[in-house]
């Protein structure tokens, strides 16, 4: 791969040498200015005379920190591709032994392997596993462990600022490690990864799908959307899945549906590492249900992507994706008919919680979406679009604010009875969305459809003004 090797005096075979890494940056994607942190390490290496000439110091250690998944190891190895040197990689992990003095020796013979073959990168991986902060382990264990952090701290001090040996750790938690461990020349820099974006998670689709048979017309964007929350490893993951769909039908190609199928699978084990009440589910299961029943009944409505109640990063509820919906609505095409279906598709929960808890138990669940209904109430009423007209201007006016949210709430309340009335008539179609939620916490749009049309009432509602 092209690696500037220097050969080792001693013919020992490294152990912790990885053979054949050919990473490079153009594999790991949706890192935005990360990548510019990198570049730099990588400079370490390809113009260190540059940097010492200048009298900048090179950083012993460098801390990639950020959850599981994310990509840390994928560039510690990147690092080493792209400057072509040697890669040498440990878990900290296995520094915990049982055996006095085994951790230590091996962080020795990892860099005295490392010196031998350099210039190398080394890459020690859940560096919290060895480096949380001494004296915080009692017992036999502790004082091990500790020992091999004490060895660690010596070979890291033994390159400072020399450029040839460049250490790499990983961690989740660079809040508990060793002071010592973070001191100027150690791990002096820390870079933070986070989980992806939008657009991170359409390019990381983009480069795991770049050595497959993709379909021409695959909608990443469509993918990544319904991905929220999930990291590298797992949208690597949803293409494999995707290519086994593939495969198993005996098809050449990979679709977006072969996609939308395996992101649900691996949603599908993402929660099952989370816990939530059957309860709690149910509860969460109506609350998305209701919307998806409300919507279909409305025109502008009715193109439902899907009904998950997966907790997502950042978002504790399921939702229902109303794909037309939101185009429209943030572009503001919204006619007066379908904002007035939107706001009763906003207030389906709130009715849904009444309807199968009762008054006096109603939770809070449907407190966004009921703020959603509010605002869209009074846009409504500000833009001139109800029966009583009230410019923006009268926003202003004391005296009209009360006469602006009484006509807002009346048509809250003309929306909300709606939205009673159409999940009254849909008792049947509820239960079976609900059970179908709650055993496999999401439907898709076909699965919702073939729903809508063995339990469904679904009548063209006349315009309610
Ligand atoms: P970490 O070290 O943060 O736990 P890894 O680097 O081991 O994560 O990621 C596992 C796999 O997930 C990688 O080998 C790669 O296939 C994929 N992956 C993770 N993050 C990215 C990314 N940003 N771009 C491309 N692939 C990624």
């Amino acid at each position: 791969s092209g690696a500037r090797v220097r050969r080792a005096h001693n013919k020992r075979l490294p152990q912790y040498l990885e053979r054949g890494v050919d990473v490079k940056f153009s594999d790991v994607a949706g890192l935005g200015k990360i990548r510019l942190e990198l570049e730099e390490i990588v400079k370490f290496f390809t113009h260190g005379e540059m940097y010492r000439r200048r009298g900048v110091k090179i950083p012993g250690g460098i801390l990639l920190c950020g959850p599981p998944g994310v990509g840390k190891t994928l560039l510690a190895k990147a690092v080493a591709g792209e400057a072509g040197v040697n890669f040498f990689s440990i878990s900290a992990s296995q520094f915990v032994e049982i055996y006095v003095g085994v951790g230590a020796s091996r962080v020795r013979s990892l860099y005295q392997e490392a010196r031998e073959n350099a210039p190398s990168v080394v890459f020690i991986d859940e560096l919290d596993a060895v480096g949380r902060e001494r004296g915080l382990i009692k017992g036999s264990g502790g004082q091990e462990r500790d020992a091999t952090l004490n060895q660690l701290l010596v070979s890291l001090d033994g390159f400072e600022g020399r450029g040839e040996v460049i250490t790499i750790a990983s961690t989740n938690r660079p809040d508990i490690l060793d002071p010592a461990l973070v001191r100027p020349g150690r791990f002096d820099r820390k870079i933070y990864i986070p989980k992806p974006g939008l657009i991170g998670r359409m390019e990381i689709l983009k480069v795991h799908a770049r050595k497959k048979p993709m379909a021409e017309d695959v909608d990443y964007m469509a993918v990544a959307s319904m991905t929220d929350g999930m990291v590298g490893a797992e949208l690597a993951n949803i293409i494999e899945v995707a290519a086994i769909n593939m495969m198993r039908d005996g098809r050449t190609e990979i679709t977006t549906d072969d996609l939308l199928q395996a992101a649900q699978i691996e949603e599908r084990g993402m929660l099952d590492r989370k816990d939530r009440s059957t309860e709690t589910w149910k509860q969460v299961a109506i609350n998305e249900a209701a919307m998806a029943v409300a919507a279909v009944n409305f025109p502008d409505l009715r193109n439902i992507e899907f009904v998950t109640i997966s907790p997502r990063a950042g978002r504790e509820l399921g939702y229902v994706r109303l794909k037309m919906d939101h185009l429209k609505f943030r572009e503001g095409m919204l006619s007066r008919q379908s904002l007035l279906d939107h706001i009763t598709v906003q207030l389906a929960p709130r009715a849904a919680d009444e309807l199968w808890y009762g008054e006096g138990q109603l939770s809070t669940i449907w407190a966004e979406t009921a703020d959603n209904a509010r605002s869209a109430a009074r846009t409504y009423v500000l833009g001139g679009l109800s029966e009583k007209h009230y410019g923006v201007s009268d926003f202003w006016v004391a005296d009209r604010i009360n006469e602006i949210d009484l006509e807002a709430l009346r048509i809250l309340n003309m929306c909300y009875d709606r939205a009673k009335e159409i999940l009254n008539e849909n008792r049947k179609l509820m239960d079976a969305i609900v059970d179908q939620l709650v055993n496999k916490k999401s439907l898709t749009k076909q699965e919702f459809t073939n729903l809508v049309e063995l339990h469904g009432s679904i009548k063209p509602m006349p315009p309610s003004i």
